[in-house]
């Protein structure tokens, strides 16, 4: 009997100590690194894509794909994700990592509905255009990789309030854009969470490191934001490229020492839809959790409530138009 009670003495010990370790852990608030990948699309090349995958796959940091269901080609009709063979096939392969989340980023990317601050495949355009072509895009994304997307990305960060009706609408719960539009809050509408992001990367040698330097920055104002709990950075995989279109090693080594630094900062990364999470102090190896290790880790920590305060707000309002006044602005490559 005496046996009996102090193990459960000893047991009870345990689970104090395993609960005060981690009840204590949290005096400052979480803060949490989202990555969004633009322009992901058939019939483009591959090779800078699985080149920035691999960087996220290495790091065990994950990223959220924004995902062209329709790029614009001559006489292409039905689902094009289905077309492209190879882009297909690779696609499939990562459909189930739990790193990556497909998301969707527009219909067709054409800028065929101009708004005031630039390009827009969808500003001004009647709801049930609008919610039609998202809707068409989500169900090829569906058929394509059997994964419903829940994150919407509006090309160039362009759109109105009717898109965002029509994406929450269509069980989107989470809409990432920029400050492009005065009109756009961030906050949440109909349940779907509306929120904003960084630009990293670009075409030219020196604009590109630019940016990484500017996103340091960036991150450290975020870091002491006490209203500020997700940062997202934003990049286009096509920006990976030197002058002839091949990868870029050098872009894709600050790409990881980037990774590298912000995991310096002990912070968490997310994938736009919460699903996934690394990092944070647990992970300080370098050979850091991939595939099913990060689905535990993410099922460890309770999905945050977000703030997505005005600081922050603020914070992307600043460093958002400095950026789009000296980097280019997300352009498709699409032949
Ligand atoms: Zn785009």
């Amino acid at each position: 009997m005496k046996r009996v009670t102090i193990a459960v003495f000893l047991l009870f010990l345990a689970l104090m100590c395993s609960t005060a370790s981690t009840n204590a852990q949290p005096t400052q608030p979480r803060k949490y690194i989202a990555f969004r990948d633009d322009d992901v699309a058939p019939f483009t090349s591959l090779e800078p894509l699985e080149a920035v995958n691999q960087v996220h796959i290495d790091e065990g940091v994950p990223v959220t794909l924004g995902i062209i269901p329709h790029p614009p080609r001559e006489g292409q009709e039905g689902n094009e994700l289905l077309q492209d063979g190879p882009f297909h096939t690779y696609m499939g392969s990562i459909a189930s990592n739990p790193l990556f989340e497909f998301a969707q980023h527009g219909y067709t990317h054409q800028d065929i509905a101009p708004s005031p601050e630039g390009p827009s495949e969808f500003y001004g355009r009647p709801y049930a255009a609008q919610y039609n072509a998202i809707k068409q895009g989500q169900a090829d994304i569906k058929e394509a990789f059997g994964v419903t997307p829940t994150t919407f990305i509006p090309p160039w960060d362009n759109s109105d309030h009717t898109t965002m009706r029509a994406a929450a609408a269509l069980g989107f719960t989470d809409y990432n854009t920029d400050f492009s539009l005065q009109d756009i809050q961030y906050g949440y509408l109909g349940g779907m969470r509306i929120e904003g992001g960084f630009t990293i990367g670009a075409l030219n040698d020196t604009a590109f490191t630019k940016t990484i330097l500017e996103a340091q920055n960036v991150t450290e104002q975020f870091l002491v934001d006490p209203h500020a709990d997700t940062l997202t950075f934003a990049y286009h995989y096509w920006a990976f490229t030197d002058s002839m279109g091949a990868v870029d090693s050098h872009k894709i080594q600050q790409l990881m020492n980037f990774i590298d630094f912000l995991k310096t900062k002990g912070v968490l990364f997310t994938r736009l839809d919460r699903s996934t999470v690394t990092g944070g102090s647990e992970a300080a190896s370098p050979s850091s959790s991939v595939g099913l290790t990060v689905a535990t880790v993410g099922k460890c920590i309770p999905t945050p409530l977000l703030l997505v305060g005005s600081v922050s707000a603020v914070l992307f309002g600043i460093y958002g138009s400095a950026q789009r006044q000296s980097a280019p602005r997300n352009k498709p490559k699409h032949k």
